[in-house]
């Protein structure tokens, strides 16, 4: 250290250290840099001792190299040296605080001079004993140097991040699993990622651009799409800023690759040109082409499916209507032969081919149906119907049966449930009629109750439940899904004890489903059962009075004081709640003895009393309340299952102000109590109901009827049935044979078979139709096609009505009183 001796020339020596500096500056490895750094300042500085010294961050400082070992601490206290190291110039520190630094050296003149940089923080300390200086110089050095040292320390934390991005680039391009291709616009650069440089044929680093190219080039026009792909390259390079994202290019056929290609153009100030990635797309696309394929077999199949479908509906519909024909011969003319004169013996023999025809007939509709239902011809529509109105005609339909068995057939309908929804009338009379006549079926004794609720609401769609009770024989709980399967009864006995088939709850079942709901049962053996199921309907907001509920109370019964006697609870229950809603004030009895005392005890203005009771019935029970209160004149309304042509006896009808036909309409009720208490006293008998009425004896008319059929038995067949009713026919055996009846003469009514020879019946309608000007016959439609839309066919055609063969005399008799005050003359 001889220049130590002598005054130094710190101004050449900062020269010198900043010339020697430049060189080490281009180091990129941290560790060497700092080593070359570190030797130069030992150098140059002539210090005794020098350290180099790294903040690792806020709490750790430690000196990383030093020219003497022992000398300096290996961790420095930040806190206590915070002023020198923290701060932006280089500093003296006085002896005192020189052991923060050293172990156990002191020295004459002690410097930091820190250095500050994101990546890299840390600083010089250095030490001398004796210095002999001149101190502008020296100064002038230190500021050099730190500014040297600082500018090297900027360079490496570019270096520093430069790495950082790389690793990571790298990382990334490396890892995807797609290709990535860069060339540059100029022609300069290029790179590829391992997966592209494999697909692109290329050797690991051939990155020029040239090569790079060159192979895209053969790749694409290796594809066999070549059309599609010529297409979109125009488009990408006719533009500079185009960017293609789905092109396909396919490789090789048959296929050995397919990658969809994206490409992005990438500017900057600096970079020009254009990123590629290619996607192998190979197996999605095969699976695809394979789907397509698949897709199309299958809709050939299905074509096929739906073909077979409609020769097997119009299979059946044709079955049908070959079955239906002579069965209408067999249950026609065994009807005819019943009111013929027969020994006991011949009845019992007619009688059971008559029903051996029926159950055959109905297991034949069953199995239409079902068939139907299977081939998906079977669609629910949207009209609008009553529930009440439903009801009644079910029970309409089934009230011969259930009289026959003294059963009440009954009904309760809730308030909240909605006057007029829409839905299916004729599926849901159809599930209605099946629940109803098997608890006729399965029932000797007591009541059938159908109850309308209404159990939820969105907006205006109703979830309403039906239910149909009976008091018969039960079903036990092991059998309550087994029922419901296609020819499952109870047990093997059934048939031959009740009939059936075994279909009806099956067909039932799958109705119920189609119009999205449930249906279950719920039974206690020798009880009763109860099958309830549910459906979704919109309320139709067409009618005025939207709720079923009579909410309008007529005053002729606001207050009227009711007595109603009936030994059936339920039937009791039902009067009273429906005479509430009335306005009426009800008092129920199931004991006539009591209803009698009471008739003395209250003032009635009127009285209903049900014909079958146990203990007395409702004429005995009338006579008695006339005869014991003579002067109380209370109107007595009598239901019963007879009718009113029943009552031979004059005195006896007499006792009523009114008879109601069960199964009583609850509007009919109504209407007939408001007919008495509007009356005045002694005027006739009120209104009844039209069951009642038609019983009464018919008149034989002079009507001119014409029928078109062409099967000899069934000519026959409807001319003896038209007989019995006391009336004449003519008859054609075709089409063109009516519309040639039907310019020579006026008929009254023409009964039309659909299927003839020649001209069918829906033809030679539209030929009357159009023949007949003024005086247009009613003309109903005959057949025995159950399938088809028949009924909307022959309406379209112009006919009035529909009939279906196999008909029964009681069939023909009600079309021809229907339509009778429509004939011409
Ligand atoms: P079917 O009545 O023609 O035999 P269903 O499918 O309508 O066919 O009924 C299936 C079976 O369920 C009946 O045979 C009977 O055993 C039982 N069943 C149905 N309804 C009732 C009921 N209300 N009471 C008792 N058993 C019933």
């Amino acid at each position: 250290m001889m220049e130590r001796e002598q005054d130094i020339d710190w101004n050449a020596h900062a020269l010198d250290f900043l010339v020697k500096l430049s060189p080490i500056k281009k180091i990129r490895e941290q560790a060497q840099l700092i080593r070359e750094v570190f030797s130069l300042v030992e150098e140059y500085m002539l210090a005794d001792a020098v350290c180099f010294y790294r903040n690792f961050d806020e709490l750790t400082t430690r000196v990383v190299l030093a020219s003497k070992k022992q000398v300096f601490h290996s961790h420095l206290n930040p806190d206590s040296v915070q002023n020198y190291i923290r701060s932006d110039e280089y500093q003296s520190v006085e002896k005192i605080f020189q052991p923060l630094f050293f172990i156990n050296e002191q020295y004459e003149k002690c410097i930091v001079i820190p250095l500050y940089n994101t990546a890299l923080s840390g600083g010089l300390i250095m030490g001398w004993k004796a210095l002999k200086t001149d101190e502008a110089g020296f100064d002038r050095f230190l500021t050099g140097v730190q500014m040297g040292m600082n500018e090297m320390m900027q360079r490496m934390s570019v270096y520093h991040e430069i790495d950082e991005l790389t690793t990571r680039f790298n990382a990334i391009l490396e890892t995807i699993p797609e290709g990535i291709v860069y060339v540059d616009d100029s022609g300069k650069s290029a790179w590829v990622n391992t997966v592209g440089s494999e697909l692109l044929k290329l050797n690991q680093g051939s990155n020029q651009p040239f090569l790079v190219a060159t192979a895209m080039q053969e790749l694409r026009s290796g594809a066999v799409n070549q059309e599609e792909i010529n297409e979109i390259a125009n488009k990408l390079f006719s533009e500079p800023n185009q960017t293609i994202k789905d092109w396909k290019w396919i490789i090789g056929d048959p296929i050995l690759s397919v990658l969809r290609v994206a490409c992005k153009p990438i500017s900057s100030p600096l970079v020009n040109g254009r990123l590629w990635v290619f996607t192998d797309i190979t197996f999605s696309h095969i699976a695809n082409e394979q789907l397509k394929e698949l897709n199309e077999e299958l809709a050939i199949k299905r074509n096929l499916a739906d073909e077979q479908n409609q020769a097997k509906s119009e299979f059946l519909a044709n079955m049908s209507h070959e079955i239906r024909t002579p069965m209408n011969g067999v249950i026609g003319m065994t009807s005819l032969l019943m009111h013929t004169i027969l020994t006991e013996e011949q009845k019992e023999y007619v009688d059971t081919i008559r029903l051996s025809g029926e159950t055959l007939l109905s297991l034949i509709n069953d199995i239409l149906d079902l068939s139907k239902i299977e081939s998906g011809k079977l669609e629910i529509e949207e009209a609008p119907m009553s529930l009440v109105k439903l009801v009644e005609e079910t029970y309409d339909l089934l009230s011969v049966r259930a009289n026959e068995k003294g059963l009440d057939l009954l009904y309760l309908i809730d308030p909240n449930v909605p006057s007029e929804v829409l839905g299916d009338p004729t599926r849901l009379r159809q599930i209605l009629l099946n629940l109803v006549s098997n608890g006729i079926k399965f029932t000797s004794k007591g009541d059938i109750l159908i109850h309308v609720q209404s159990i939820g609401k969105q907006e205006d769609v109703y979830h309403i439940q039906i239910s149909v009770k009976d008091t018969g024989i039960g079903i036990p709980a092991n059998k309550f899904n087994t029922i419901f399967e296609s020819f499952s009864q109870v047990d093997t006995s059934t048939t031959r004890k009740y009939g059936g088939t075994g279909l009806g709850l099956s067909i039932c079942q799958r109705l119920v489903n189609m119009m999205g709901g449930t249906i279950s049962v719920s039974s206690t053996e020798g009880l009763g059962s109860t099958f309830t199921f549910n459906i979704k309907v919109h309320a139709n907001r067409e009618v005025k009075q939207f709720d079923f509920a009579p909410v309008v109370k007529d005053t002729l019964l606001t207050g009227k004081k009711i007595l109603i006697l009936d030994d059936n609870e339920t039937n009791l229950q039902i009067l009273q709640s429906q005479c509430k809603l009335w306005g009426m004030n009800p008092v129920i009895f199931n004991d006539c003895h009591l209803a009698i005392a009471e008739m003395g005890q209250q003032e009635f203005d009127l009285a209903i009393v049900d014909m079958l009771m146990e203990e007395y019935d409702g004429v005995a029970v009338a006579r008695e309340m006339k005869m014991k209160f003579p002067d109380k004149k209370i109107p007595i309304i009598l239901f019963s299952s007879l009718g009113f042509s029943h009552f031979k006896n004059k005195e006896d009808k007499d006792l009523f102000a009114a008879i109601l036909v069960k199964p009583t309409k609850h509007s009919m009720l109504k209407k007939t109590m408001m007919d008495i208490l509007g009356r005045k006293e002694g005027s006739e008998m009120a209104t009844m109901s039209a069951s009642v009425l038609l019983s009464q004896t018919q008149s034989i008319d002079n009507i001119r009827i014409l029928v078109a059929e062409d099967n000899d038995t069934n000519q026959k067949l409807i001319r003896k049935t038209l007989e019995k009713l006391g009336y004449g026919c003519e008859l054609v055996n075709n089409g063109v044979e009516a519309v040639e009846a039907a310019k020579r003469k006026q008929y009254d009514l023409i009964l039309m078979d659909v299927m003839m020879p020649e001209m069918d019946g829906y033809e030679a309608t539209q030929q009357i139709i159009v023949g007949a000007k003024a005086h247009k016959p009613i003309i109903i439609a005959m057949t025995a096609n159950a399938l088809a839309d028949d009924k909307n066919k022959a309406m379209r055609a112009g006919m009035d009505d529909y009939i279906s063969k196999p008909f029964r005399i009681a069939d023909i008799e009600e079309k021809i009183n229907k339509w009778k005050p429509h004939f011409q003359n």
